[in-house]
């Protein structure tokens, strides 16, 4: 039962008559479909006009209307037409079979739960610090759009991330806004019988009460704990009280309340979920409750449980550097872990061990990553390169495997175009492509993009870029007069940028390795570029350093001196606070984004992405997505699609960063043709919106995850839970026969010989206790260049006479390359089961090959 909170609060004088309507439009107001269809904005505005222009927050409009309003727009038969007709759409795309229903009707999928610590849906609803959070948001309008069954699983923070304001001296302050529930578009999770749903976690000494509350994004339901209530000590209250706030300590705690809570809500609730998706490991804690349920449920013990649900659990991995998990020192693992490996069943250092590369180390931390990678069956990571990245870094779980073979893939992210696209953009697309365009694939989508005129494609990118001006500028307005600037600086705001002229734009992140001062490295030449009398440049800058990053500051604090300059002042803004409203404004109206990160460290990124909808071009660094996006014809590259370390590096792509702009993207774009247009400029537009925006869509990416990932899972995991759980069973007991018997196995000869355009290889092998069936023989070569590795199943071919379990394998392989790159090696093998990720057992071969003349 959900009772809608606004009823309760006008409850008591509502007057019977206005019900229908208040509770028609709550419905609406709190669905936040509206974030990204705009389809209501005039129903919204016919409420109130002032009040929507302010806040464009249809919750807000509800929550401030007079009854008088109410009874006046309940008289007006118009109104309430346009109601029905919203309501009566909304009813429609719910219940819509959609993508998924129809592409996968048959499917035994049920539901899909998605973890994650911040969700970026817009700033009606502010649970994000940044790119994390903003994907996850995309994910659910997308997975909503596409008809996926997901439910999500967060946290309500009372404060949320910070907002950022400067000083006089370009130095960030931090303002931290308190989410006042009541005025978010939430209800409140209630039992049948009206009180709040209790969802309990055992800490030391105590019991945490969590709250839970219900955000609708279209079809989605997302679910958001909340500590903060009178049941719960002063301290407890506090643990959802900030985002990436408080200490180690608050943060470990916060990832129990996300992971345990979250399954526990997910039980409370009656959910079918055949897949738990994990974005990034803060989340992982979730399979261990996932698995402690499975084991109360069918009377099995913690291993067994684990068995049966970790092929149902996927990890996403965002992470380019091993210093960026999350890792928690064994002191407070010792605190919190106590307690719930007795709820598990299990040795406390058995439970510890999940988390570190090397079971025995104790000074080794405790990494979240590391626990997801044990206890999920499919890991990735969110580019290709990305995915490449990840491979080495999860090296370590898998010692002995090839590289390549570290069981990470990837799916490239993507964002959810209908809350990236201006007005102008939408209107371009809708006419072309039509209004379900980012509804099911989109492969027709490019055809009809290549084919508008260079007319279209130009005007969109100068109404575009007016906007943006015009939205600087009023925002510049606020921003100078809250920090205090001199009110003929105020006045003058309307003589800063031009719509006519170039505009650059770089928003992230103020960290490191961002470089998010490389532009400003010889600031003689960019205040040269930026004020040339013919072909001007101009740039809006933004961004947030996390509270305690010193040196992003002083980043923020650079742009700022050199954007107050009188010199520049009408050419260069930074704007505060960068968010997604503001990132709508840049991505809408900016001609180049410009990204400047040091590869590898930029997982995937998304922000360019944004623009490619709208027209905009990408000058970025060879890094994250750019890095498999990027041809001559849709943008421009920065770097040398390698890795440097070397200090001088800096240098070198600050020097091709202003060339490229100097020679190529300024005489570019100013090379008019006789009515006016910049031909070659256009067509790189054209190329890059029609190329680039389908494949980096969140639409391809949930389409993704579905095929390449949840199907699989979903299906592994009903395969190991089905009939008394009888594969989880075989499995766990073939694992620990292997385990116990692994030593026994060795090596004896092995032979070649050339055979019809390749090689004939024999191997002997004693296996021990361990049966041959547990085990896959395979002839296994390093990739080659550009060729994939070769792994060979070597067949059982005959029994060692006179020995006891020693066996002759043997496999022919056509080949050109010599037979020292091949090496026979024997790892687990189980139908079920998931190699390496599950059982990472694996014996090489060593020693010299005998070479014969012919095969035996
Ligand atoms: C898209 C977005 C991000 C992620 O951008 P990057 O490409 O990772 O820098 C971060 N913050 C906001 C507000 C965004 O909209």
């Amino acid at each position: 039962m959900k009772t809608p909170r606004l009823m309760m609060q006008y409850q008591q004088d509502l007057p019977a008559d206005l019900l229908p309507l208040v509770e028609q439009v709550t419905d609406l107001a709190t669905d936040l479909r509206w974030t990204w269809s705009h389809a209501g904005d005039v129903v919204w505005k016919a409420m109130d006009p002032q009040l929507w222009e302010q806040s464009e927050n249809p919750f807000v409009v509800l929550q401030n209307l007079s009854y008088e309003r109410l009874e006046k727009l309940n008289r007006s038969a118009s109104f309430k037409q346009h109601l029905d007709l919203l309501s009566e759409a909304r009813r429609h795309y719910c219940e819509c079979p959609g993508w998924f229903g129809e592409a996968h009707a048959e499917t035994r999928l049920k539901g899909i739960a998605y973890f994650s610590m911040e969700f970026g849906l817009g700033k009606a609803l502010p649970l994000y610090a940044g790119g994390l959070g903003v994907l996850a948001g995309d994910y659910l309008k997308a997975a909503s759009d596409l008809a996926v069954p997901v439910t999500a699983i967060g946290l309500l923070y009372q404060e949320g991330y910070f907002r950022q304001m400067l000083d006089g001296n370009g130095w960030q302050q931090e303002i931290y806004t308190y989410n006042d529930s009541n005025s978010l578009p939430l209800r409140p999770v209630l039992t049948r019988n009206g009180t709040w749903l209790c969802i309990p976690i055992e800490l030391p000494g105590r019991t945490v009460r969590l709250h839970a509350w219900e955000a609708q994004v279209g079809r989605v339901n997302l679910y958001l704990l909340d500590s903060n209530n009178l049941l719960n000590s002063a301290l407890d209250r506090g643990i959802t009280g900030k985002l990436y706030g408080g200490g180690e300590e608050i943060r470990l705690v916060q990832e129990i309340v996300l992971g345990i809570g979250g399954w526990r809500l997910i039980e409370a609730l009656g959910l079918e979920i055949d897949v738990c998706h994990l974005n990034e490991g803060h989340a992982a804690f979730v399979t261990l409750e996932r698995a402690r349920c499975y084991m109360e449920k069918k009377r099995v013990d913690f291993w067994e449980a684990l068995w049966a649900t970790r092929p149902g659990n996927v990890f996403t991995t965002h992470t380019p550097v091993a210093a960026g998990f999350d890792t928690f020192p064994r002191e407070l693992l010792a605190k919190y872990g106590l307690v719930y490996a007795g709820n598990l069943g299990v040795a406390p250092e058995d439970l510890v061990a999940l988390g570190r590369s090397n079971a025995k180390n104790g000074d080794e931390f405790f990494n979240m990553a590391y626990l997801a990678a044990r206890t999920c069956g499919l890991m990735n990571g969110v580019s290709r390169l990305h995915g490449q990245v990840s491979r080495g870094i999860f090296q370590d779980l898998y010692p002995h495997w090839p590289q390549c073979q570290v069981p990470v893939s990837y799916v490239t992210n993507g964002v959810h175009v209908p809350s990236w696209d201006s007005p102008w953009a939408d209107d371009i697309w809708t006419e072309t492509c039509g209004k379900g365009r980012w509804l099911g694939s989109e492969e027709t989508l490019a055809a009809a993009i290549e084919a508008l005129d260079d007319t279209t494609l130009w005007t969109l990118c100068g109404q575009e870029r007016a906007d943006l001006v015009r939205h600087t500028r009023q925002r510049l307005r606020l921003q100078l007069g809250q920090g205090g600037a001199q009110l003929h600086l105020i006045d003058q705001v309307d003589r800063i940028l031009d719509p006519n002229v170039l505009t650059l734009g770089f928003a992230r992140r103020f960290t490191a390795y961002k470089r998010p001062n490389l532009l400003l490295r010889d600031s003689d030449r960019l205040i040269r570029l930026l004020t040339h009398s013919e072909r001007p440049v101009q740039l809006v800058v933004a961004g947030k350093a996390h509270p305690a990053d010193k040196e992003g500051k002083r980043f923020i604090q650079a742009w700022a001196q050199f954007a107050a300059q009188p010199a520049v002042r009408q050419h260069v803004v930074f704007l505060e606070d960068y968010d997604i409203a503001l990132a709508q404004e840049l991505v809408q109206g900016v001609d180049v984004w410009i990204n400047t990160p040091r590869r590898p460290w930029e997982a995937s990124g998304t922000s360019g992405m944004k623009v490619l909808v709208n027209g905009g071009l990408n000058l970025s660094e060879l890094d994250g997505w750019w890095a498999e996006a990027y041809t001559p014809e849709v943008g421009w590259a920065l770097g040398d699609g390698q890795e440097h370390t070397e200090p001088e590096w800096e240098g070198v792509e600050a020097e091709q960063l202003y060339r490229l702009l100097e020679e190529e993207i300024v005489p570019m774009f100013y090379d008019r043709d006789a009515t006016g247009i910049p031909r070659a400029w256009v067509a790189r537009m054209r190329a890059s919106m029609a190329g680039l925006t389908p494949q980096f869509s969140s639409n391809r990416m949930v389409r993704e995850y579905v095929e390449k990932l949840y199907l699989p899972a979903a299906s592994a995991f009903q395969q190991r839970t089905a009939e008394g759980s009888e594969v989880a069973q075989a499995l766990r007991l073939w694992d620990e026969q292997l385990r116990c018997n692994w030593h026994e196995i060795h090596w004896g000869n092995l032979s070649v010989s050339p055979e019809q355009g390749g090689w004939v290889f024999e191997v002997q092998i004693y296996l021990g206790e361990v049966v041959p069936d547990a085990v896959q023989i395979q002839l296994y070569a390093d990739p080659d260049g550009m060729q994939a590795p070769v792994c060979e199943v070597m067949t059982r071919h005959a029994s060692i006479p006179g020995a006891l379990h020693g066996y002759l394998y043997r496999c022919q392989v056509r080949t050109a390359r010599p037979y020292t790159d091949f090496t026979p090696r024997c790892v687990a093998f189980h139908p079920a089961a998931l190699i390496p990720i599950e059982n990472n057992l694996i014996h090489w071969w060593s020693g010299t090959a005998n070479l014969l003349a012919t095969s035996a």
